[in-house]
């Protein structure tokens, strides 16, 4: 049977544009795709082929980022270092994808797609941008070819200078070195929390999967579409600067970097990082750069969640971040969980803020196209009076930059893993005081496109603090099934108990809010 192929199909265009709509929210293009995929196999997806996550300091690798990972052998790695995204085992599955069956390692996939209506990340990433073009490559091909990906994600090691509360030792030697000397936490009901075995390559250690990586990436990066680094923390690897100057040298200008990173590296790391960023857009060595930094909670209860923040210092170097550089993003990564919900409002007021500050007012656009002088005294003050920061960034800078419209974002997943951080384990009084308010703050500051446009929040970003409020609204209001968030309230209480024994930490300083002590007691009681 023939393949088909993109021209065959009838695909939905952005308004006013020529391009193919490729967002997700297009829903005939992701009909479309579908349909087209389920031609060549109910578990065909691009992603196997554009994308992938390689865990440099264990030597795994796993595309998309869904299944597990998996080892990449080192006898495949010295015999051809693209290995790295083509191991033998992940061309076993891509020829499986192209024969009509569905791997077994993407049932993350075939649950959605057998449980619901609902499109699949199957669909969604292959309709995406870095995979929507090379469909009919992929679908003609064997299974068996090297490839090079579109969308990289790596991590260089675990060397990290933070322990937080949701990590463990395969993403930060902090905990690496906690668990060598102290033991896992030894919790009740499900068993203890961060056992390991996984053995890591050391930043100082000569690594093959790094000496790989090298030897592939001239190649690799010239098909590029975005790359991010992830740690560990990614500022603290010698690598990711060697990284960022290759590209300097050897400039990629259709590539989109991003770098995750906990915003408190030591010494003179983060001016370093904020020159070479600088360098590279204004030598247009890239096309964009996204800042991703995490903070899910405020104050004390932020450098509680994650051990080793300095929160002053975290705030003053996104500030710095997003003053010094130009056309950058940074989007604060935000794993909601248990411990986030007294002071999250808290987080949210500030991220406003920076919004307010450095996004590009939509209002302004709409002024100007109207004739209007918008740098003129009449009109400027009086669209300023509500910004909270004395210091705007000066409108020229901000309208010239339309296309970076929006440089601040936050994004909410919800941490379900460990189980006893999990927000379920919430009292209805949390809900009530902390979380209800939080995501009725998120509504009553939405982004209208009609005025303040680009600052305040995005509809997407509040509806996914409502569906936490909502799925954890089920278990802390529901009696008849009391069993599991008291277990987890049991767990949290034993995890809280041993991180302050351990780090010489204490809930009541981090949490001193009256709602947060009754939940603690509440925890304690059901110990
Ligand atoms: S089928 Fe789903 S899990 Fe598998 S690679 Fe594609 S998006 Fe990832």
């Amino acid at each position: 049977m023939s393949k088909p192929s993109l021209a065959d199909h009838e695909w939905a265009k952005i308004p006013g544009s020529n391009n193919i709509d490729l967002s997700n929210d297009n829903t005939h293009n992701m009909h479309t795709m579908r349909d087209m995929l389920n031609k060549t196999g109910p578990g065909f997806c691009l992603a196997k082929w554009t994308q992938v996550s390689m865990h440099l300091g264990t030597g795994m690798t796993h595309s998309c980022h869904h299944p597990t990972p998996h080892k990449i052998p080192l006898d495949e790695i010295a015999a051809n270092p693209s290995a790295l995204h083509n191991t033998q085992f992940k061309k076993t599955l891509r020829k499986q994808m192209l024969n009509g069956e569905r791997p077994s390692e993407c049932d993350y996939c075939w649950r959605i797609e057998d449980g619901s209506k609902e499109f699949s990340d199957r669909t969604s990433k292959s309709l995406n941008q870095f995979s929507f073009g090379d469909h009919d490559i992929i679908a003609h091909s064997s299974g068996d070819e090297d490839v090079y990906p579109r969308y990289m994600e790596i991590s260089w090691n675990n060397t990290c200078n933070f322990k937080c509360a949701y990590c463990g030792p395969n993403f930060s030697s902090r905990w690496t070195e906690e668990i060598a000397t102290q033991g896992h936490y030894d919790l009740p009901h499900h068993g203890g929390y961060n056992w390991t075995d996984d053995l890591q390559y050391l930043e100082r250690e000569q690594n093959p999967y790094i000496d790989a990586f090298w030897q592939w990436f001239p190649a690799a990066s010239t098909h590029l579409h975005t790359l991010r680094i992830t740690g560990g923390e990614p500022l603290m690897s010698k690598h990711t600067f060697r990284l960022m100057e290759s590209l300097l040298e050897n400039p990629n200008p259709s590539l989109e970097l991003a770098i995750n990173s906990n915003g408190c590296p030591p010494d003179k790391l983060w001016q370093r990082f904020i020159d070479l960023v600088n360098q590279l857009i204004d030598g247009k060595c890239i096309k964009k750069f996204i800042l991703y930094t995490s903070a899910e909670a405020w104050g004390t209860a932020s450098e509680y969640l994650r051990h080793g923040m300095d929160f002053d210092l975290w705030k003053r170097n996104i500030e710095q971040f997003l003053h010094d550089t130009r056309e950058t993003k940074v989007t604060v990564m935000s794993a909601f969980n248990v411990l986030s919900m007294s002071s999250f409002k808290s987080l949210l007021e500030y991220v406003l803020s920076l919004k307010k500050q450095y996004n590009h007012n939509g209002m302004f656009a709409y002024l100007e196209s109207s004739g209007m002088d918008v740098n003129s005294q009449l009109i400027r003050p009086a669209m300023t009076t509500d910004f909270s920061h004395t210091e705007l960034v000066s409108f020229s800078a901000r309208s010239s930059a339309a296309e970076w419209s929006t440089r601040v974002g936050i994004d909410i997943p919800y941490v379900r893993q460990p189980d006893f951080l999990d927000p379920k384990a919430a009292t209805l009084e949390l809900l009530n005081q902390c979380l209800m308010p939080a995501v009725d703050f998120m509504f009553r500051n939405l982004s209208n496109p009609d005025w303040n446009c680009n600052t305040g929040f995005e509809v997407w970003e509040a509806s996914k603090l409502k569906r936490i409020f909502t799925s954890t609204l089920h278990y802390a209001n529901n009696p008849t099934n009391p069993q599991y968030p008291p277990k987890l309230r049991d767990r949290l209480w034993c995890f809280v108990q041993e991180h302050d024994r351990r780090r010489g930490t204490d809930i009541n300083v981090a949490f001193p809010d009256p709602v947060m002590q009754r939940f603690f007691e509440q925890c304690r009681s059901e110990h």
